[in-house]
């Protein structure tokens, strides 16, 4: 990815970033949600201040493009274990949920991303058939330290809640999974704009309407100002990515710019793909409703949805390989 070459001022720079941030959600009191901001980022790494005064120009290599045959499944399939086989059923305002964000944040933090936690209120509910409380859930949002939110990047989401009976093994263990192993990934090498990946709270429904869904992307999208929205080039929805033999590339109309520029990756990286079209679903929908370029990888029917069954053997760890090669290809310079 294309960030300031100094490694080590901007790793005690991620530290301090989190330390301070990390303390005030999931359950402290509700707090507006955070908001990036460019000034804030100026003030709290150095590297964003001087980014061509590096003590080391000439003995750091420049980092090689990011390939598709980088993504590892291993990665993937251990985040699908440890969500579903351990924490278990997390709807987005509940106990499980915030040892997810807990875990989740730590392994973005030792990639070496700038994480911050955005609380937001969730109002009670029904979700897919059992009461749900009202209360704070939490995106986690983590980007290249030094990163300006208003300098073009692209958004690589996954939804981390699952409604309350089910361990979300592929609903949403493995978008999440594929994201934590994408962004690995990324950390080492060179894309062809910056990635902002989030993981979002409360995504599954609490009522019946297009309103009662979605609440961390939405939380999100509203946090973004004229500037930070235009910069926003694409984002992509990771939801439901590892069942099936073929991936579902969904677009919010009959099609769009997004949702080829995946299909064209998924040539480049030999996966085989289906047309998904007015998928409205999943966080991307957000962005889109909000004008930004949006679009979803997954949505395979499968048995096990939204019920105790959705257990880590109903994923396919070779289609989270197959997702997984697509974004990497389409995240890399030449995408
Ligand atoms: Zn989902």
């Amino acid at each position: 990815m294309p960030r300031p070459r100094a490694p080590l001022v901007a790793a005690v720079a991620v530290v301090a970033v989190v330390a301070g941030c990390s303390a005030d959600e999931p359950s402290g009191p509700a707090a507006p949600p955070t908001r990036p901001s460019s000034s804030a980022g100026a003030t709290e790494d150095p590297a964003t201040e001087a980014p061509t005064a590096s003590p080391t120009p000439s003995t750091e290599p420049e980092p090689a493009p990011v390939r598709p045959a980088d993504f590892d499944v291993r990665r993937a399939r251990a985040a699908v274990q440890h969500l579903a086989g351990r924490i278990g059923p997390r709807h987005g305002t509940s106990p499980a949920f915030a040892l997810a964000v807990d875990w989740v944040s730590g392994e973005l933090d030792d990639l070496g991303y700038r994480v911050r936690r955005q609380g937001f209120d969730t109002p009670a509910g029904v979700s897919w058939g059992v009461p749900v409380p009202a209360g704070r859930s939490v995106n986690v949002v983590a980007a290249p330290p030094g990163l300006d939110p208003t300098s073009p990047h692209l958004v690589v989401g996954a939804h981390l809640d699952t409604v309350p009976q089910a361990p979300g093994a592929e609903d949403n263990g493995s978008g999440m999974g594929v994201l934590l192993s994408a962004a690995a990934a990324v950390a080492d090498g060179d894309t062809r704009l910056p990635v902002v990946w989030v993981a979002f709270g409360a995504e599954e429904p609490r009522g019946p309407s297009d309103a009662d869904h979605h609440y961390g992307s939405r939380a999100y999208v509203a946090s973004l100002g004229p500037a930070e929205r235009k910069a926003v080039r694409a984002m992509v929805s990771l939801d439901r990515v590892g069942v099936g033999e073929r991936v579902p590339v969904g677009s919010a109309h009959e099609s769009d710019p997004v949702q080829r520029s995946l299909f064209a990756a998924a040539d480049k990286a030999g996966v085989p793909t289906t047309p998904d079209p007015f998928q409205r679903s999943s966080d991307h929908w957000q962005f889109v409703l909000e004008g930004m370029p949006g679009a979803r990888l997954g949505s395979t029917p499968y048995a096990g949805y939204h019920s105790a069954g959705d257990v880590p053997s109903v994923v396919n760890p070779a289609q989270l390989e197959r997702v997984g090669r697509l974004l990497l290809a389409w995240l890399a310079p030449s995408g």
